[in-house]
């Protein structure tokens, strides 16, 4: 039964990789602090927005922990009005930055060398980081095992029957985890929110064009 999931699983893997390209952001070598303010700033945010305001934010500051602690609250949230939650974001971001300058020497790679489920938890303590900011970071910043859920990766996965259709976030990335090689976490997370954008939207999703949709328990043909 786990083998026929497993084979399943794979041929939408194989399907999704012939129909994307895999975009650049990707490989961008940002680093993991970038990375993390970037993840706390697209918190309920459109991309769009969410590279407005980081793009505010990279212009008016150095994106270091020390720049960010020392910089007025307003300031920032003044950079992230674009953003959802901004006085909000703005509020966490200084204080995971002071955070990181004073118990981490302003950096974040000590944490990420620790082993998968320390490295988790100690990010999950910073204010600001749930599960899916921290996967973020550690699949793209440390290449380490695990599948950031997002809004698209969670639809997806439930309507192609890859993850519990109540599974909360842990059920979702563990039923994903289980049914695929780490070493395509990275590329499935990615694929899943590509075909979860251009096909499989949350609503009127367009089942007759989707590359998948021979394998699909949810298409509306
Ligand atoms: S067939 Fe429809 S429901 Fe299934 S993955 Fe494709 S777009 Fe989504």
């Amino acid at each position: 039964m786990k083998k026929m999931a497993e084979n399943r699983a794979e041929k939408i893997l194989q399907i999704l990789r012939k129909n994307f390209t895999m975009p650049k952001w990707v490989t961008s070598d940002r680093e993991p602090f970038e990375t993390l303010i970037v993840t706390i700033i697209s918190q309920n945010t459109a991309n769009r927005n969410t590279a407005k305001a980081f793009g505010n934010l990279s212009k008016q500051f150095k994106i270091t922990p020390e720049a960010l602690a020392n910089a007025e609250t307003s300031q920032i949230e003044e950079c992230l009005k674009v953003a959802g939650l901004y006085r909000n974001k703005a509020k966490v971001i200084k204080q995971i930055s002071k955070i990181i300058l004073e118990k981490f020497h302003g950096n974040l790679t000590p944490i990420l060398s620790l082993p998968f489920e320390q490295a988790r938890t100690t990010l999950l303590r910073l204010p600001g980081v749930g599960p899916k900011t921290a996967d973020v970071v550690l699949l793209f910043c440390a290449e380490k095992p695990t599948i950031p859920v997002d809004t698209h990766v969670n639809r997806v996965a439930k309507r192609l029957s890859l993850a519990p259709a109540n599974g909360d976030y842990e059920a979702v990335r563990e039923s994903l985890q289980s049914l695929y090689n780490p070493k395509d976490y990275l590329r499935l997370h990615v694929l899943l929110i590509l075909l979860g954008r251009k096909y499989c939207r949350a609503r009127n999703p367009l089942c007759k064009q989707c590359p998948v949709n021979m394998l699909c328990p949810s298409k509306q043909l």
